[in-house]
């Protein structure tokens, strides 16, 4: 351990810590703009410099290792003229477009120029322009006038995703940032620029112009895209109208945690809150025989009483409930307790249907694009009770062995395509319970609307069993319930049922 003293306070740190983590862990914010804890220390922005007793110039904090017995000073005169001279440098080609820019609200220049800014600037030269909405890929748009040198995003494509597309070009007052010839901007981790630019040179295509960061809420969560499960922030707008053309996500964020996803997360999971406004139940149907809307209490009485009767007529063996791992650790326990213990269940399909596999990489993507089919394991799903395969399930309902189906969040029309609508009209009973309209929804006898993962709190166990909670960021649509709450309803009614004989 070293002992120094910093800004006059006796600090006990480890041996060799950067003076910049070091006065962080001890709540002092030292100004900068290369450094990423991720990305390196370059020192080339040189807003971090510090005074340290026997130095005979300042130093950068981002590079200077912590050594027993140093006197550093992050607040002397020396200091704050120091940084309010690069402010003044970084200011004088930038393009001052606060009242414009997406960045303001969380932008290094306005941050620390309200703290340490030379006010009246000694520059009187005009500013260098340079291309100010240049869209370098399908997420990202550069303003190169905004750019302040960093190289923090062209240290990201060199060590993160090693791709390369960005590069710096020209030199002095030519300098500026570009795509590298022949290169666009599409990788599966580009929107993590956004995150990593410290000022609005590079904005996210999606997020521009749609909201002030200063009315966006942040709810803690966990991304539901794959089994990864990264830990994300969603940032939602209910303080004020926004230009938000029908969504209530303004955008994620990756939330940094060392043990799952660092401070990245992909861009598939990034975008997928477009999906969460877009064809929505928030209705309980009955489509079969006669359409009509219930209410859950009915809902629940007229479902428990026709398993319930098909159950003891045609037996347990001919009902197949298919599920997956979009399911929370609440929901399995609710859908065991339903499904396995009441019910007597014993045929499931929860193994990942094609389309919910996906492309997998070793930054942070998995194949399997479900969140928790670790929880389900761990209630004896794929391990005691086997997933039955989807071609046995086809050939058991043309076989005529099958007499219901109950399908949780999955489109069966994505595996069986056509065929599909004729093979369910073969059942008894088909109840569809899920967020999504359209699919297998449109052709069963119940339609239960069930809220997305934004639109609830629960928990996941990720591919490596790492368990996360996740809080509620958004109103359910209508009358939707969380899955477990379903399960639960039902439960009840059934026990109720069989109570009363
Ligand atoms: S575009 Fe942003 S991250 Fe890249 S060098 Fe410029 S300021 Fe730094
Ligand atoms: S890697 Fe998986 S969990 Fe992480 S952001 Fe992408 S889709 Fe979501």
């Amino acid at each position: 351990m070293a002992n120094i003293t910093l800004n006059g306070r006796p600090i006990e740190t480890p041996d060799g810590t950067l003076l910049i983590d070091v006065a962080k862990t001890a709540g002092i914010e030292i100004p900068h703009y290369c450094y990423h804890p991720a990305l390196g220390n370059p020192g080339n922005c040189r807003m971090c410099l510090v005074e340290v007793v026997g130095f005979p110039k300042l130093q950068p904090a981002c590079r200077l290792k912590a050594a027993d017995g140093m006197v550093v000073s992050t607040e002397s005169p020396a200091v704050l003229a120091a940084q309010a001279g690069e402010l003044e440098l970084h200011l004088v080609n930038h393009p001052l477009d606060c009242p414009v820019c997406d960045q303001a609200g969380e932008c290094g220049l306005q941050d620390y120029y309200m703290e340490v800014g030379r006010y009246k600037s000694s520059v009187s030269e005009d500013k260098r322009h340079f291309d100010k909405r240049k869209p370098v890929g399908p997420h990202i748009m550069l303003d190169q006038e905004r750019c302040i040198a960093c190289t923090r995003c062209i240290r990201f494509l060199g060590q993160v995703t090693k791709t390369a597309e960005l590069g710096m070009f020209g030199r002095g007052c030519s300098e500026r940032i570009d795509l590298a010839p022949g290169k666009v901007l599409d990788n599966p981790y580009s929107g993590n620029l956004a995150d990593v630019c410290p000022v609005g040179a590079l904005t996210d295509r999606d997020f521009r112009h749609q909201v002030r960061v200063w009315y966006l809420d942040e709810t803690p969560s966990v991304c539901p895209g794959c089994s990864r499960g990264c830990s994300i922030d969603i940032h939602s707008s209910t303080k004020r109208p926004w230009h938000n053309e029908g969504r209530r996500v303004a955008r994620l964020k990756p939330r940094f945690n060392p043990a799952v996803n660092g401070w990245w997360m992909c861009d598939e999971g990034r975008y997928s809150y477009k999906t969460l406004d877009q064809d929505r139940l928030g209705k309980v149907l009955r489509l079969k025989p006669e359409r009509a809307e219930l209410s859950w209490d009915a809902a629940f009485t007229e479902l428990a009483g026709r398993a319930g009767e098909l159950l003891e007529d045609k037996g347990a063996s001919g009902l197949v409930v298919v599920a997956s791992g979009a399911l929370s650790n609440e929901d399995w326990r609710a859908f065991k307790k339903l499904f396995v213990d009441s019910w007597k269940v014993v045929q499931f399909v929860f193994d990942p249907a094609p389309e919910q596999t996906g492309a997998q990489d070793p930054l942070l993507r998995r194949k399997e694009k479900v969140p928790n089919l670790k929880g389900g394991e761990a209630l004896g799903f794929g391990t005691q009770v086997k997933s039955a395969p989807w071609e046995t399930l086809e050939c058991s309902i043309e076989a005529g062995r099958i007499w219901g189906l109950y399908v949780v969040d999955r489109d069966l029309t994505r595996v069986w395509g056509a065929k599909t609508a004729e093979l369910l009209s073969r059942l008894d009973l088909v109840v569809f319970q899920g967020p999504f309209k359209g699919g297998t929804g449109d052709l069963a006898h119940y339609r239960l609307p069930a809220t997305a993962t934004a639109e609830e709190e629960g928990s996941f166990t990720n591919f490596e069993g790492r368990l996360q909670g996740y809080a509620r960021a958004l109103a359910p649509v209508g009358c939707a319930l969380p899955d477990w709450r379903i399960f639960e309803g039902l439960l009840a009614r059934h026990r109720a049922r069989r109570r009363e004989g």
